[in-house]
């Protein structure tokens, strides 16, 4: 019996099971070709029957948020995809902070802040992920990052079934542009407490649409994509975008995939792009780089 017939007589898992699911439909750049399984634990017990079940069948896995920023190859992924999305756990005022599920989107997240007067997230907002997907990536913009902001990450180590969770509190919380240093291969993030700031529930939303309403303006939305692609080469003393201008590549097309007029650090599918030249076109960038300007460039988004 392999390792998928195992997982469909998984007994007691409540959440959900897809076998051959594409993954484009799990990504925000809707690419990539089917994984094995993909599963959506609805609670710690799913996650503890899945670490078991890794662990007995040394099955091999990657973990999903929202998938915004992930590019998956064409040919799939032949493992066990964790989606944490349904994880449990609404966001509610503990003592000095708020507590928040892992698998909340990002926009849910900051619509129940600005009802209930939490302020100071501006620099998390319009990010189309997970807050799980936001700890693991130290997601930010040029008003701060998930580092700023967090009190404490409570994880489950998918090596450890009977373990009880891991919390870490700020001190143990290290973090560089874009980049946790603290997960262990098998972390999941559960849950955060994130600082709590109390302001006026109107004020939020404003601060919070004007935001929103700028990133329409300068992000180019109409197309799917994973966001910025490259991190910005700071030694350089240039941003991502003003390397890839440099290049000349603004507007550059490899099959469907194509840097973007409006922002050169954004590659967009303009319809049934194939990863292949998503990484044709990460390529192309890296290498003009180097050679033409001595820059390395580094990508943000993950390759799975
Ligand atoms: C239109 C657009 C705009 C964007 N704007 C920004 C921006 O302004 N700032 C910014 O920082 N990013 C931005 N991004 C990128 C992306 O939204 C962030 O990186 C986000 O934090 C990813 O969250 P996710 O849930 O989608 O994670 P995924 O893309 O699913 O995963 C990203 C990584 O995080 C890991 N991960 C996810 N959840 C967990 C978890 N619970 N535990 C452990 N590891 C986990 C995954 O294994 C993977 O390595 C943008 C993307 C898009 C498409």
């Amino acid at each position: 019996m392999g390792w998928t017939d195992a997982l469909r007589n998984l007994e007691g898992f409540s959440g959900d099971r897809l076998y051959g699911e594409p993954l484009s439909k799990h990504t925000y750049f809707k690419i990539g070709g089917p994984a094995t399984a993909l599963a959506v634990p609805k609670s710690e017990g799913d996650l503890r029957l899945l670490a078991k079940l890794i662990a007995s069948e040394n099955v091999p896995y990657a973990i999903l948020g929202l998938g915004s920023n992930l590019l998956v190859r064409d040919e799939g992924l032949d493992l066990l995809c964790l989606k944490t999305t349904k994880l449990p756990g609404a966001a509610a005022e503990e003592g000095d902070g708020i507590r928040a599920g892992a698998g909340i989107a990002v926009a849910a997240f900051l619509r129940k802040a600005a009802d209930s007067g939490w302020d100071g997230f501006e620099a998390i907002s319009g990010i189309p992920g997970t807050l799980g997907g936001v700890v693991a990536m130290n997601g930010g913009t040029h008003l701060g990052e998930a580092a700023d902001l967090l009190l404490e990450v409570r994880t489950f180590d998918l090596r450890k079934p009977e373990a009880p969770l891991r919390a870490r509190g700020r001190d143990e919380l290290k973090f560089s542009y874009r980049k946790n240093h603290f997960l262990e291969p098998g972390e999941i993030v559960v849950d955060a407490k994130w600082k709590l700031v109390r302001g006026d529930s109107a004020t939020i939303r404003e601060k919070l649409d004007s935001l929103y309403r700028r990133r329409k303006e300068t992000q180019p939305l109409d197309f799917p994509s994973c966001g910025s692609v490259f991190k910005n080469p700071k030694e350089s003393g240039l941003r991502a975008w003003e390397v890839v201008e440099k290049l000349g590549l603004r507007g550059h097309r490899i099959g469907n995939a194509q840097i973007a007029e409006k922002h050169p650090n954004w590659i967009l599918n303009l319809g049934d792009a194939k990863a292949r030249d998503v990484i044709a076109l990460i390529e192309l960038v890296k290498s003009r780089a180097a050679a033409e300007l001595g820059v390395t460039m580094v990508e943000e988004v993950r390759i799975l």
